[in-house]
């Protein structure tokens, strides 16, 4: 791993603060987004993780490694019928265009790597959205289409960029409302 990311907890109000669009993108930019992908990945091999007393992740923002910007990474291994599938986003500018009424959540709830008090109770999010971003990989600007576990996170990502935390979603009446027709995973 290049660089150590030092991650901003819910505590600092900075994570609360609406990120800039990204004008420009240059080389810099495109060098942070890597590192924010190499961190990713580094999180989820255990013996770095416990080395660096790292929490493992799926998805980072710029805005939990310090940075009042627009991009976001996501990085998870799905195992699907067709075998491994590998999950890798590295955005600008991500928006958010069509999304279904249709809704999903995770049983256990939602984490984060901000987060370190856990918040019970169902995030329910669109079970398919489509993203319009600049993709890193591709240098080009893309519509990516995400269902599931993959919108979840791509959604949860794209609300750090908002100022907005999974728990702030969270029925405080009700944590574990029951929404009929939201796909449980
Ligand atoms: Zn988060």
């Amino acid at each position: 791993m290049k660089k150590f990311f030092k991650i901003v907890k819910d505590t600092n109000p900075e994570l609360r603060a609406k990120c800039k669009e990204i004008t420009e993108i240059t080389p810099e930019i495109i060098s942070f987004v890597n590192e924010m992908h190499d961190y990713l990945i580094a999180s989820q091999d255990e013996k770095i993780s416990q080395k660096y007393n790292i929490r493992e992740g799926v998805g980072l923002a710029a805005p939990q490694v310090g940075r009042n910007i627009r991009a976001l990474v996501v990085y998870f291994e799905e195992q699907t019928d067709e075998g491994v599938h590998i999950v890798d986003h590295r955005l600008i500018n991500p928006k958010i265009i069509l999304e279904s009424v249709k809704e999903v959540y995770l049983s256990g709830g939602e984490g984060c790597l901000s987060v370190d008090v856990h918040h019970e109770g169902y995030v329910y999010r669109h079970n398919k959205i489509q993203v319009k971003a600049f993709n890193v990989q591709t240098q080009k600007e893309e519509i990516i289409t995400a269902r599931g576990y993959e919108a979840i996170v791509l959604q949860h990502e794209i609300d750090h960029l908002d100022g907005i935390l999974y728990y702030d979603r969270i029925d405080k009446k009700n944590p574990f409302v029951q929404k009929e027709d939201a796909i449980r995973i």
